[in-house]
């Protein structure tokens, strides 16, 4: 298939209505009711496009609207199937097909949906499918055709070869976080889903960061399609800062940030799940009740802890990376990086969880000085440039010969760590730190 990609240049200063652009009275009406006044500049510039029935590679913000920017248009031309008596899900097929990579996005996305489409009167079935829970349920909500299914790819393999769904007639496939979806881990579900559908179909990238192999895949796969690339700007409400701290005392400083500013919704990464445990513990004894969220926990289990963050009975919650994804978790304060994450393109996931939606969100990381390489590759790599702060009473050691090794090779061992040989302040005067704020 060519790629022959049309360039969208992005505009904020779109003005377009919800109305002009091309959506029907049904959806009007719901996004009025959710307060939905304007259009975000993803929804602005991709809906008319979708409608038409272009493919579509959007790299935007998580935050920015995506899911509406799918979901409008699917249901708005599922309508049109079922008023032409074209629809294709009878039986057990699927019309549009949504793939996720976690069980919490997809139990989201379709909630959105269900929640876009409630003045259809219920002509459009919308089913979410994921692992971790019986699967017997799923099957019988499937009976009789599914127009849009949002899935994980494991179970809607396992599904497909219990006949529950059959993906012969999807007409739209649409992959969110699809960086995460076609990186190893998924790449061979994928390819075994894709050979299940037909070759003409739409097909819609979402994802905020758009690696080497997304490239690659949509050279192969999609047909002459709109590219839009949003710039990080559009989504200018989250500040990100950073705290340099000595290692031995970032749970100290963790403590002190959460009771000093009275953080009641907070979302700590850390890179592994006992991890997770581990700085629960240790905050416990600090004081502070954290719960945990990460991929050992069962389905009941992550869905309560969820369910409770999301309506603020929880107020810290500590997770790994399976949290990163998508995660729509209304007016999160703020998100902090304990642990950095390895790769850059998961930085700019994890505090794309705050900031959402135009909401006013803040994004911390804890770095100390093994951090200070790998914050800077992060740092570059997402074209961004932060001052490093600290904190009064967390001022880090002196710069020694062998800390200044340790930033430009990351691993190696700082020394005069100890408290005994902390010179307060001296770090904001080495040359090191020209060019960076002041603590305030
Ligand atoms: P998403 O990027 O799809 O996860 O959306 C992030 C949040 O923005 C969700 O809470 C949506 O309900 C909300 N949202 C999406 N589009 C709009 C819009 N045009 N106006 C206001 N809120 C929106």
């Amino acid at each position: 298939m060519s790629i022959d990609t049309t360039k969208v240049t992005p505009s904020t200063s779109f003005t377009a209505s919800f109305a002009e652009l091309g959506l029907i009275t049904p959806l009007l009406a719901r996004l009025s009711e959710l307060e939905y006044l304007q259009p975000t500049p993803i929804q602005a510039q991709a809906i008319p496009s979708v409608l038409a029935g272009r493919d579509l590679i959007a790299g935007a913000n998580t935050g920015s609207g995506k899911t509406a920017t799918f979901a409008l248009p699917l249901l708005q031309k599922l309508r049109a199937d079922i008023s032409s008596g074209s629809k294709s899900s009878k039986g057990n097929f699927v019309s549009g097909l949504i793939l996720v990579p976690t069980r919490e996005l997809a139990k989201q996305v379709a909630d959105s949906i269900k929640s876009y489409a409630v003045h259809f009167n219920g002509e459009i079935k919308t089913v979410a499918v994921f692992g971790g829970v019986s699967i017997n349920t799923q099957m019988l909500a499937l009976r009789g055709g599914t127009d849009i299914l949002v899935a994980t790819p494991g179970r809607l393999l396992d599904l497909i070869s219990s006949n529950a769904i059959k993906l012969d007639k999807v007409k739209t496939l649409v992959l969110d976080e699809a960086d995460r979806m076609l990186s190893l881990g998924f790449t061979e579900e994928i390819t075994a889903l894709l050979a299940l559908m037909p070759t003409k179909k739409q097909i819609l990238l979402f994802s905020a960061t758009f690696p080497e192999q997304v490239k690659t895949l949509t050279q192969e796969l999609l047909n002459n399609p709109i590219e839009i690339q949003l710039q990080s700007s559009d989504a200018s409400t989250l500040v990100q800062r950073v705290f340099t701290v000595n290692k031995g005392e970032k749970t100290a400083l963790l403590e002190h940030l959460i009771k000093l500013h009275q953080w009641r919704q907070v979302l700590i990464f850390v890179n592994a799940k006992h991890h997770c445990e581990h700085l629960a513990e240790k905050l416990s004894k600090r004081g502070i009740t954290a719960e945990v969220f990460h991929g050992d926990k069962g389905q009941s289990e992550r869905s309560r802890v969820l369910d409770g963050f999301k309506a603020g009975d929880i107020d810290v919650l500590i997770a790994t990376d399976i949290a990163a994804r998508g995660l729509d978790i209304e007016k999160l304060p703020v998100v902090i990086n304990f642990n950095l994450p390895r790769s850059p393109s998961d930085y700019m996931h994890r505090i794309g969880r705050s900031g959402r939606a135009g909401e006013v969100g803040l994004a911390l990381s804890l770095i100390d000085h093994e951090d200070y390489h790998h914050f800077s590759v992060i740092e570059k790599k997402n074209k961004i440039r932060l001052d490093r702060e600290q904190i009064e009473g967390f001022e880090v050691d002196e710069i020694t010969e062998d800390s200044i090794l340790a930033i430009e090779k990351p691993m190696a061992a700082p020394e005069g760590t100890g408290k005994k040989k902390r010179k307060k302040k001296a770090a904001v005067n080495a040359d090191i730190w020209s060019g960076y704020s002041k603590p305030e």
